[in-house]
């Protein structure tokens, strides 16, 4: 396996909140760093030359013991091939049981996909919904309401989600089962306010992180990397709250603009032009530039392995609030964490969007529908309560955000563990 082995980091980030919560039984870490199971399926599809293609595709379900599986559906095809695509959905899955523990919302952890890359293999869109129908109708007797909620992920939309749950729906005497799965058009049994969930999410805990810090959030500087969807929103949210954007960047460039700028404008402008870059009385600068930018709030919310320790050393930041997944290597942690920068890990700051997934979810099963600020107020109570949770513990155990995050998911699901047991 050429690339390091996602399965590993997410094995070892469960191994160190046990040993800050002094667990040292090997079968109690086997279980909760194994998935309870893990399904492969074959996908043959009709493509529209006439011939047939069998692609792979899997669902992983890594623990059940606070509520239904949760997680996403990626159609993707990384560069470690289908074996490596195994061991990242396995993480994945991993990651998805401590974010749903985080912030306490009543799910456990998966995630699934299919090895390929649609944009990419040009596929018609009567060959993508076969290929979402079939790979349905193959994961069909795993997922469920009450079972595996899946949502969507990368290149999966809210379309295929619909797809989905029409094909479960049919194959079940046709029992309206809006709840099959999350991330659907708001026709469809949609939430309000998940188009935006991420970024204000981001933004609840970059808020609760000034006022910890004692940050006046009015005129704090913000630089976003990145300039989609969780960072364009946790961009407009700050921005609500009196902070002033002054770097972006998206996959063309970087920009500065030192006496900031307005985010929808700048939203307009890169729908018109493509890109952040040239915009009017911004300067060009580089990555690096970027992420070293003086300012008071850092979002990296594109890539992950953005912050590295050469990174870490140069930051002139003093909360990081991570809208992307995996931004930070761990040789930085160590580092932001003697710098005193307050790190708002990915499990908590881009958790907005699980929230409000589990929140269409309730009003699926329930057959009634709120307002967006109904939702939004419902997440930012999650979300509020899950940093100060977080921070606590990091108080309690001299340990950085990151583990401390980790250790309060990992005991939350110990607990549930604790009271049920094993049966038979
Ligand atoms: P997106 O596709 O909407 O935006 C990604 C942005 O990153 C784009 O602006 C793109 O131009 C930019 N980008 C790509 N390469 C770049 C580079 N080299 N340098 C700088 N910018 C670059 O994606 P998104 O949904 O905003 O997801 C971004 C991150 O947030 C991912 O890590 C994703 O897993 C995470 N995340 C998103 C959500 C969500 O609800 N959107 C939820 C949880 C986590």
């Amino acid at each position: 396996m050429a690339q390091p082995d996602p399965f590993e980091s997410a094995t070892k980030q469960v191994n160190d909140a046990c040993d800050v919560l002094g667990i040292n039984d090997k079968g109690i870490r086997d279980y909760l760093i194994m998935p309870n199971r893990f399904l492969r399926v074959k996908v043959p599809v009709k493509m529209d030359d006439g011939k047939i293609r069998v692609f792979t595709g899997f669902r992983c379900q890594h623990n059940n013991d606070r509520g239904p599986y949760k997680g996403g559906i990626r159609y993707f095809d990384p560069e470690g091939g289908v074996k490596y695509m195994e061991r990242e959905v396995m993480a994945l899955s991993s990651w998805m049981t401590w974010k749903c523990a985080v912030v306490d919302i009543p799910l456990g952890g998966a995630k699934g996909g299919v090895f390929v890359n649609p944009k990419k293999e040009k596929l018609s869109d009567g060959e993508l919904e076969r290929l979402t129908r079939q790979f349905a109708s193959r994961i069909a007797e795993v997922i469920g309401p009450q079972k595996d909620i899946p949502a969507p992920d990368v290149y999966t939309t809210g379309k295929e989600m619909t797809q989905i749950m029409d094909t479960f729906t049919k194959m079940n005497g046709n029992n309206y089962s809006p709840g099959t799965i999350t991330g659907k058009p708001i026709p469809m049994g949609g939430s309000l306010a998940r188009d935006v969930a991420t970024g204000l999410g981001n933004s609840y805990c970059i808020r609760e992180a000034a006022k910890i810090l004692n940050i006046e959030l009015k005129g704090a500087k913000v630089v976003l990397q990145g300039f989609g969807n969780a960072s364009t929103f946790s961009g407009v949210y700050l921005e609500k709250l009196g902070a002033k954007c002054i770097a972006a960047s998206d996959s063309k460039g970087s920009i500065l603009v030192p006496d900031g700028f307005k985010v929808q404008e700048l939203i307009d402008w890169k729908q018109k032009e493509g890109s952040v870059v040239g915009y009017p009385g911004s300067k060009e600068i580089s990555t690096e530039e970027l992420l070293t930018t003086e300012c008071d709030v850092l979002v990296p919310g594109a890539l992950e392995n953005q912050i590295t320790a050469a990174i870490a050393e140069k930051l002139k930041c003093k909360i990081i609030g991570e809208a992307a997944n995996g931004p930070t290597l761990p040789e930085a942690d160590p580092i932001l964490y003697k710098k005193g920068i307050f790190v708002i890990p990915d499990i908590l700051a881009n958790s907005g969007g699980v929230c409000i997934s589990y929140l269409e979810w309730v009003q699926n099963n329930m057959g009634y529908y709120w307002t967006f600020d109904e939702v939004a107020s419902k997440m930012e109570v999650k979300i509020v309560k899950g940093l100060k949770d977080m921070y606590e513990l990091s108080k309690k155990h001299n340990i950085d955000n990151r583990k401390a995050a980790m250790v309060l998911a990992v005991s939350r699901v110990l607990e549930a563990f604790n009271h049920k047991g094993i049966w038979p």
